[in-house]
Parts: C-alpha cells; structure tokens; sequence
C-alpha cells in the first residue's frame, strides 16, 4: 500500500487536469509521473530512449549534496575558463559555436558571475535539496508498504569537501555558519581527521596533500539511473502508462491551451503536459515561441566495479575542490565524475578528457589506479539554467499564458539532488494545492523569454 502525500489545501477555483502527459523520463520526469500518480492523477509519461534514466540521470556522479547547492556561476569562474582555454584536460571548457542560443545563454551566465547572485541562490536551492531528502525518504516508505525495496545504492554517510589549498578552505570556512543556521550542519576537519573519517585518503594525506576538509554528516548519494528505474516502474504500478522509445516531436496548443503531444504517428490528448525532456527541453519549446535559457554543459564520469578492492574504497562521498572532482560510493562500484564543457548538444566521448577524471581520482586516491582496466566512462549533459536554479511551474511568453503547459528541468550539476523536490513541488501546483515550497524563486520570469 502506498502511503499518501502529505498535502496542503487545494484551490477551491482549481480543477486538476484529467489527463497529464510528462516528456522525458530522467530522474525529473520520473520522479514527476510519480509525485502526479500519488495525488490520483491520470499520466503517461513518454521517454524517446527504450527505457528510463538512459541520459543524464544515466551515470552522475551520484551526490545527493545539500551541503553544495551553490550555483556554478561565480566570481571565479571567467577567470578559470581564460586559464584553460584551449586545454584538453582543463575541467571548465568554453567551446564556442556559431549559435546565438550559446552566446545568449553564456551572456546571461557571465552576468550571474556574481558573488551577490550566487548568495541569492542558495537559500532557494537548499529548500529544494532538504524537500528531496524528506521525498526520497518517503518514497522509501511507499516502496517497504508495498513489501518492496527501492534499490537504488544509497547511502548516507556524508559529504566530505577536501581542499588542497588554504585558501579554498578558507574562503569555503565562511559558508560553514550560514548552512548549520539554514539547518544543514557541516564541521570543519583538520587533515587527520579527514583521513580519521576517510581511511581511503591516507596516501593523499601522508604526501601533505590535504589542507583540511569540511563535512556535512546528513548528505549521502545513491544511483540516478537505479533510482529513475525504480520509479517508473512504481509510477506504471500507481497506473501510470509509461511509452518508452516514442519520441514526442510536437506540444500541441489551441486557443492558448495545451491539448497534448504529437508522436510519429499519434496525438496523445492531454489537458496538461510537463515538459521534463532535461538538456532538450529548450529545443522542444521553441516551436512555441518560448526560449527557455536551458543549455548543455557537457560532463564525464568513470565507474569502477570495486570486486576485491572494496576495502580500498571510500565510505565517504568525497568532493575534491582541487582537482574539481566529486567521488561517490554505489554499492559495490565506485563513480568520479566532473568535467564542465559549454559547447553545444554534441555527446562525443572524448577519451583525454573522461580519463582526466580518472586521473583527478588517483591524484586523490592512487590505490584505485589499479582497477583502470574495467573502467566505463561515460558523459551526459547537464540541463544547465543561468543561475543556477531549475526552471519549475506554468509556462508564458511575454504575450500570452499557455495553459496547461509546465516545466520542470534546467536542475544543471543538481538534478539528483534537487529533483525530487522539485515534482514533488509542481505536482502540488498541477493539482492546485500549494506547494509544499514556494515556487516563486524557480518561476521562468525571472528570466525574459
Ligand atoms: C558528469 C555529471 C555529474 C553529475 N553529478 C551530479 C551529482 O553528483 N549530484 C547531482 O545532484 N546532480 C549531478 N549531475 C546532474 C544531474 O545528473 C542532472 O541534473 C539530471 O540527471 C537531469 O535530469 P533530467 O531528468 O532533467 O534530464 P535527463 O536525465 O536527461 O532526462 C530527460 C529525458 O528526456 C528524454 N527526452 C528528451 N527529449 C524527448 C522527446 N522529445 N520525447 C521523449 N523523450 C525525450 C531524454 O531521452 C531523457 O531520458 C551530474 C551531471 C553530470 C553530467
């Protein structure tokens, strides 16, 4: 038996749609068919790939990481992007296109280089982050009531930031007092005892690598891919009609209404539809006339299956704020990932730079240099906003409301971390219940379409 959501009070003006088509069956989509199913709400969910969680949710680095919610886009940024252009290992990479929707989108991402713009952030994203946590825990829940598992290699042990540098601790040793108040608690830890925490950092550690680390206990990570699985299944058993492999070419509106999508050769009547396509998304609205500033910034993982060598690997979720690396530990295999490459849709696996992240990950651990050979890299492209911030809620142009259409996507490096939340939130929203957190912080007008 599923348990059912703890809900706030609906509109007595607002008539929940009958019919709600989701796009897109990443870790977003998914978990939106889901949070809609609870509520009693008709739903396909339609996914172009032969099954769920096959893009970017596919092989992330894993980090469920309230504690890192802070947008990418800072005062440091510009800088880092000048010193390694041109450089294959280089974890920030610009390479330019002759298309105005990268230059556009850089724009307005130059513009959020702030250090104010990146502060505004966070308390937004933080919300989001701690209702995902409060969601997967009931997932949980729903999954165990109905004698199930939700097999999806979590763990909660925490998220260690390691610096080599004095200064990253330092600067980062500020951000330590605004999260404990927001109700994130984090510690700073001396080199031994991130070691103490981390018996997989020693070698770093006796080479004097280590300045310091800071932890936050309360983080954890898990498998997207597993995790979006999972859900669609648990969606399909709630009644969701999943159509894996169709491809939606078309959102079809009349008379500023939304009334469902077009596939190769069949309408799906819908009263609502939920666009979660991730990297797409901006690509599928533009035939309405709605240019979303959602853009791919390219990103590699390597996963390695740990068989003997479980006892060499970390516990630990470690971000290295170095070598701009973040390390998790899934079950029985590890996963590195990083890498940020704003150059366009291409997902060409390019081999010097998924091994610079297996590189970044024996400078810090180089016990698992050893597992190379079963290396499976892999890369995926983040559905990046601005700011930042996903985009979530009902969608209008500068001329006209669509009714019916939402949006949930633009989640960029913390889709795992923040996904749940967000469909927890838009479902309440679709359904005319306020939402168990204010969406006005993630609504499209923040930025002019
Ligand atoms: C290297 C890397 C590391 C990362 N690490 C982390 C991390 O540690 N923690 C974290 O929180 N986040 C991390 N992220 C970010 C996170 O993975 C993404 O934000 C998240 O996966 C986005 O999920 P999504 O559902 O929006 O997109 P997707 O997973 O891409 O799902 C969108 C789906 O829509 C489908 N689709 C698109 N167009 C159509 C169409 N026309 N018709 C039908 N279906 C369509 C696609 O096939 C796809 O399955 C990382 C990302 C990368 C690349």
């Amino acid at each position: 038996m599923t348990s059912p959501v703890s809900s706030a009070v609906s509109s007595p003006s607002h008539v929940a749609p009958s019919h709600v088509v989701v796009i897109g069956a990443g870790i977003v989509g998914t978990a939106t068919a889901y949070e809609l199913a609870l509520r009693g709400v008709s739903v396909t969910l339609v996914e172009r790939r032969e099954g769920a969680g096959l893009e970017t949710s596919r092989a992330n680095g894993g980090q469920l990481s309230a504690c890192e919610v802070a947008p990418w886009a800072g005062p440091e940024v510009p800088g880092l992007i000048l010193k390694w252009f041109g450089r294959a290992d280089a974890p920030f990479r610009l390479r330019p296109k002759p298309d105005p929707e990268q230059w556009l989108w850089l724009m307005r991402f130059l513009r959020r280089c702030r250090a104010s713009a990146r502060a505004e952030r966070v308390l937004p994203n933080l919300e989001l982050a701690l209702l995902t946590r409060a969601r997967l825990d009931a997932y949980r829940e729903n999954f165990a009531a109905d004698g199930r598992t939700l097999d999806m290699d979590h763990a909660q042990n925490g998220i260690l930031r390691v610096f080599r540098e004095r200064h990253g601790l330092e600067e980062a040793r500020e951000g330590i007092g605004r999260m404990t108040q927001a109700g994130v608690e984090q510690r700073e830890l001396s080199p031994a005892e991130c070691v103490e925490l981390e018996p997989a950092l020693a070698s770093s550690f006796q080479k004097d690598e280590i300045a310091g680390g800071i932890y936050c206990p309360s983080d954890g990570m898990g498998d997207a891919h597993l995790f979006s699985r999972e859900l669609a299944a648990a969606a399909e058993r709630l009644g969701v009609r999943f159509r894996a492999s169709e491809e939606v070419e078309a959102i079809e509106v009349h008379d500023g209404k939304t009334t469902g999508v077009r596939l190769a050769d069949e309408l799906v009547a819908a009263d609502a539809v939920v666009v979660a396509a991730g990297p797409m998304t901006a690509r599928l609205l533009r035939p309405l006339g709605l240019r979303l500033p959602i853009y791919p910034v390219k990103g590699y993982s390597v996963t390695l299956p740990l068989e003997d060598a479980e006892a060499a690997a970390p516990n630990v979720s470690i971000t290295d704020e170095s070598r701009k690396v973040v390390v998790s530990r899934l079950g029985n295999r590890l996963r590195a990932a990083g890498q940020a490459e704003i150059g366009g849709y291409d997902l060409t696996l390019e081999m010097p730079r998924a091994r610079s992240v297996f590189q970044a990950l024996t400078g810090l651990m180089p016990q698992m240099g050893a597992l190379e050979p079963r290396a499976e890299y892999w890369c995926g492209l983040r559905p990046m906003s601005p700011d930042g911030s996903p985009i979530i809620g009902e969608l209008a142009s500068r001329n006209r409301t669509i009714r019916g259409l939402y949006v949930n996507s633009g989640h960029g490096t913390l889709g795992w971390t923040m996904g749940a939340g967000s469909a927890a939130s838009l479902a309440d929203l679709i359904c005319g219940s306020a939402p168990q957190l204010d969406l006005t912080p993630f609504s499209h007008k923040r930025f002019s379409l």
